[in-house]
């Protein structure tokens, strides 16, 4: 019987844990399947905006990795990558620590025939002073639960002063005028009119004052003019400060500094301006990099270094012919790129020349929780992008999430949890103040 080959796929996110049961489907009487994440559970990252506003429980949208490999036929090991031995084929994972910083695991070798990195980005901090210690980011589950205990925290200290008669505010600084920024300002607003009846009697929701900055001329640069001076109205009409043309030039405990501009309190102050490569991949690999530390790959998205070795993903530097620049870090890229990365293993194989991967745009969509959803499809028909809103936009924003469900569940099972979602959002409360 010929020796089951090897695939090992490190980051179990909106790239690999869909792929994961792809391979394990796809390959599963000749391959054996391991997925490596540093995390136990899953939850989709474009939900943490609204997990760090407390619009969205997290318990009830993550997926256990282990359940997850046991049901589709993977294994799942925990641990983070430290090294990418290329030669001998195997990636090392540093030891595990439990929450007292004991090692659970120690360090681990992991043998690969093919090695698909799947393990997103780290938020651009562009160096600018203070970022790092004072600021907060939406890279992952931990980072959002904490900005929402601080959230919490503040509007309740808040609460108690204005009790007493202060005029105590709890000012909020969002930096970074892409989607996550946008669709974190507007959760916050519905968060904030949901807080005083949910016993934070003293709390108005004009009390949290939001403020939005974006360093370029405009909000959502990838979006048509007119779908954003939608966007830039609505946010400003639910009492969001928005500052285009604001570029930040520090970030301190207390207050952000912009140029130019008086310098503005901030009790908590929210870092969005962007994904780049994580820089400790250079010190993992010996694989070449882009300027923005994200791996190369070629068309097919096997990495320029080696051929064994594919990256998808935020973490990948794509550039496909025929794309304008390279493929952008956005969750529907990062499902289509791990559908390809089944298609070139399985060519590879079967000795044929994998295809290009070739991205399809769907268009990009930004929701402003219940009070708007605004965006523009990809038409094929009108030829180029058609702006939308109201009930489509929202549906059209909703299908990415449905087809992620669909990508890790299946169908039936997908189905199931999508209509238990929406059961239980009739009895849930509109927020999480734990
Ligand atoms: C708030 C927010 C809203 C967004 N909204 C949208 C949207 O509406 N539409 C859209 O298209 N995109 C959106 N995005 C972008 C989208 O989420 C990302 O492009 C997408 O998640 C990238 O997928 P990925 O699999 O490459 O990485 P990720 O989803 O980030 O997954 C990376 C995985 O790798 C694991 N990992 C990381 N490092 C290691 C390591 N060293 N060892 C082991 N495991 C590791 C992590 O635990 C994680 O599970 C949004 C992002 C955010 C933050």
């Amino acid at each position: 019987m010929a020796e089951r080959k090897r695939i090992v796929v490190v980051g179990g996110g909106a790239a690999g844990i869909g792929l994961c049961r792809s391979l394990a489907r796809r390959f599963r009487d000749t391959h054996d399947v391991t997925l490596i994440d540093r995390n136990r559970t899953h939850v989709w990252k474009p939900l943490l905006h609204e997990v760090a506003a407390g619009v969205l429980d997290p318990n009830l949208e993550e997926v256990g990795y282990g359940g997850h490999a046991a049901r589709w036929g993977y294994r799942f090991f925990r641990g983070a990558l430290e090294k990418i031995d290329r030669e001998r084929q195997v990636v090392t994972t540093s030891p595990l620590l439990d929450e007292d910083g004991d090692v659970l695991l120690d360090r681990h070798e992991i043998a690969y025939d093919w090695l698909i990195l799947a393990f997103g980005g780290v938020s651009n901090d562009f160096g600018i002073p203070g970022v790092r210690d004072h600021a907060l980011f939406l890279e992952d589950r931990g980072q959002a639960d904490r900005f929402r205990q601080k959230l919490l925290n503040a509007c309740l200290r808040a609460n108690a002063r204005r009790a007493e008669g202060e005029d105590a505010t709890v000012p909020i600084v969002i930096v970074g005028g892409g989607a996550t920024g946008v669709e974190l300002s507007a959760e916050l607003v519905h968060a904030a009119r949901a807080l005083n009846s949910y016993g934070l009697e003293s709390f108005p929701s004009d009390a949290m004052r939001i403020t939005l900055l974006e360093a370029g001329p405009r909000l959502l640069p990838a979006l048509g003019e007119d779908v954003v001076a939608k966007v830039e109205d609505e946010l400003t009409s639910i009492g969001v400060d928005v500052r285009t043309g604001a570029k930040v030039t520090e970030v301190r405990a207390d207050a952000v500094s912009v140029e130019g501009m008086e310098d503005l309190p901030a009790t908590l102050v929210l870092w969005a301006t962007g994904i780049r490569g994580d820089p400790a991949v250079a010190d993992m690999s010996d694989l070449e990099l882009s300027k923005a530390d994200r791996i190369l790959v070629n068309p097919d998205l096997r990495t320029v270094t080696d051929d064994h070795i594919l990256a998808i993903g935020d973490c990948a530097h794509c550039e496909p012919p025929g794309q304008d620049g390279p493929i952008p870090p956005r969750a529907q890229a990062a499902h289509q790129m791990a559908d390809h990365a089944v298609e070139v293993i399985a060519a590879v194989e079967a000795g044929r020349t994998p295809e290009p991967f070739t991205y399809r745009d769907h268009g990009a969509l930004v929701s402003l929780s219940r009070f708007a959803t605004v965006g523009s499809l990809m038409g094929n028909l009108a030829g180029g992008r058609v702006a939308i809103e109201g009930r489509l936009a929202r549906a059209a924003y909703l299908s990415l999430y449905r087809l992620h469900i669909i990508s890790m569940h299946g169908w039936l099972r997908g189905l199931a949890r999508l209509a238990a979602k929406q059961l239980g959002r009739a009895v849930r409360p509109q927020i999480k103040l734990h």
